[in-house]
Parts: structure tokens; C-alpha cells; sequence
């Protein structure tokens, strides 16, 4: 049974239990005269998503666009699949992330080089995106769904270099994708996790600062749900990432890393205890999620102090 909500005027959260696991992915689903959706899911996602549109009274064939925040295999790799069902969607990516649609394929593999076979049980086949079904798009470009709703993407690198977060305005959110972090156990924990090698602490910040000054009303996690705390929650963000920077940038500098991430992680660990309360999301975040925040974190002192002894 798909999950849906209706969260703000228009817009639906479709829970597409990616990994097979509640409340951890997010797809958005934006009903006006045109209809988009933020974010797809992979591809062993698509029927759930399909029924989610269904259930809101869309057609699949009505889907106009299909908006990708950025090209991680959780939240673009269903996007051909998806197509198949939706004959006008076009999908609309990042400038920086549509040569990574067109070869979703070489992806998949990649990702099967580093994270083995079991990705495929995962995430599924994927589908490339052919290249006449792409709209890139820039920094401050817009996208008319109605009178009353007009999107304004905004680039969002840190997290990955072909971030969107995108500016609704209807209700005054932003769809954040994966640039502030992930929102868990309906917002009682924010993590940072952005994985090695594309992390970038600085511009992560930069971005969440670029987020702050629009002062939106409510922000759209792609994992998981929505939430009216915008201020709050993005210092938080900050924060966050300038404490676990503090304690890697600190220790990389003298090339003294080994340990950091166990010390880290045993800070981090006593916060995580609200999401207990979902055990097949806490099991990810223990042995997946917070392994590969922490080492994306490491990744980026190490290249930059590797940097700064070669110049
Ligand atoms: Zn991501």
C-alpha cells in the first residue's frame, strides 16, 4: 500500500520505500495545470511511485516534468523507467548532471564496482534517459506550472556539484533535496550525509547560508518529509557540519585521521537514539548512513591538505 500525504497546497509527499524501508525516501508530486514531480526514486521504486500519482487522482500520462535534485541513484535512477509510462514528462536536470542521465548505466556499474551487485536488488534495471527527453537547467531558471505556481531552481552545490534545490512559489518552500541533510523520525534528528568524493564543506555551507537568505516557509526533505522549522533547522545544518568539520579538519592537518571516524561516530551515536523508534531506517543510518557522512567529511580534509603540501 503507497503512502501519500498531502503537505502543502498542491503538493504531495509519495513515500517510494526505497530499500524497501518506510519513510525514507521521498518523492513530491505538484498538482496544477501542469504536473511535476520532485525527485523519482530508483528504479525498483517506480510502481510504487506510479500508484502514489494514481492515488492523487493524476494520470502518469498527465506528468509533465520530472525534476531531479541531483543524480544519486535514490533520487534520478528511476527516471527512464518512469518515462516509459509518462509519454510528454520531460525530465529536467542540472546543467552539470545530464551527461549522467544519458549514461545511467555506466553509473549502476560504478556503483556496483564500489558497492557490489547487491546495489542492482536494490535499486533495479535501470532505463538511460535519451537526450531529446532532458531540459537543463541554470541558476535562478524558471518553470511555469500555473498562474499560481511558478519554480525557481536554484543551484545548490556541496553535497553533490549538480545539486538543485528548488523554490516553489505557491506555498513559499523549497524542495532541498539532499543539500541540508537528511531530516529523520518526522525531524526529532538532522544528519549530515554527504558522501565522498563530491562532498565540498564550504560550498555545502555556502549553499544552506543561499537557502536561509529566501526565508521560505517550509523545507522538503527527500529523506523524509516536510518541515515549517526552515531557520532553525538550516543553522542547525550548519552547525553540524562545522562541528564534525572542527574535529577531521583538525586531525588531518597533522595527517593523524586513523580513529577520528570511530570518535566521531561515537559522538554522533547518543543523537541518534529518536530514530530507534524505526528500526529498518536506524539499522541504514548505523551501518550505511553515517559511515559514509563521516567519510565524506575525511575525503575532503584529506584532498585539500594533500593540496595545500603539493602547492
Ligand atoms: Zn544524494
Amino acid at each position: 500500500m503507497v503512502d501519500v500525504d498531502e503537505v502543502a497546497e498542491n503538493i504531495y509527499l509519495i513515500d517510494d520505500q526505497v530499500c524497501s524501508i518506510p519513510k525514507l525516501g521521498g518523492v513530491y508530486l505538484l498538482d496544477e495545470e501542469k504536473k511535476a514531480l520532485v525527485d523519482c526514486g530508483p528504479p525498483s521504486s517506480a510502481s510504487v511511485v506510479l500508484d502514489g500519482i494514481k492515488k492523487v487522482g493524476v494520470r502518469p500520462e498527465d506528468i509533465n516534468y520530472i525534476i531531479v535534485t541531483h543524480i544519486h541513484l535514490d533520487h534520478a535512477s528511476g527516471a527512464g523507467v518512469l518515462l516509459e509510462d509518462m509519454p510528454q514528462a520531460q525530465v529536467i536536470v542540472h546543467h552539470k548532471g545530464a551527461r549522467h542521465l544519458v549514461k545511467l548505466a555506466e553509473l549502476m556499474e560504478s556503483a556496483t564496482k564500489t558497492q557490489g551487485a547487491q546495489i542492482i536488488a536494490k535499486y533495479g534495471e535501470v532505463i538511460p534517459v535519451e537526450p531529446e527527453r532532458m531540459q537543463v537547467v541554470y541558476d535562478d531558471d524558471t518553470i511555469r506550472l500555473s498562474g499560481e505556481q511558478v519554480l525557481n531552481f536554484i543551484d545548490a552545490p556541496g553535497h553533490a556539484p549538480h545539486e538543485l534545490c528548488i523554490y516553489e512559489g505557491r506555498n513559499g518552500g523549497i524542495f532541498v533535496g539532499d543539500a541540508v541533510g537528511l531530516y529523520l523520525a518526522d525531524g526529532e534528528v538532522l544528519l549530515p550525509c554527504h558522501p565522498p568524493p563530491s562532498f565540498d564543506v564550504e560550498v555545502c555551507i555556502n549553499t544552506i547560508q543561499r537557502l536561509m537568505s529566501l526565508n521560505a516557509s517550509r523545507l522538503y526533505f527527500a529523506h523524509f518529509g516536510v518541515s515549517n522549522r526552515v531557520q532553525e533547522i538550516l543553522q542547525l545544518a550548519i552547525d553540524q557540519i562545522q562541528t564534525y568539520a572542527g574535529m577531521v579538519a583538525e586531525v588531518a592537518r597533522e595527517n593523524a585521521l586513523d580513529g577520528v571516524a570511530e570518535r566521531l561516530s561515537a559522538q554522533v551515536m547518543p543523537t541518534l537514539e529518536p530514530i530507534k523508534k524505526m528500526p529498518a531506517v536506524y539499522k541504514l543510518v548505523i551501518e550505511d548512513l553515517l559511515p559514509l557522512g563521516i567519510a565524506g567529511f575525511i575525503h575532503y580534509y584529506q584532498q585539500r591538505y594533500k593540496a595545500e603540501l603539493t602547492k
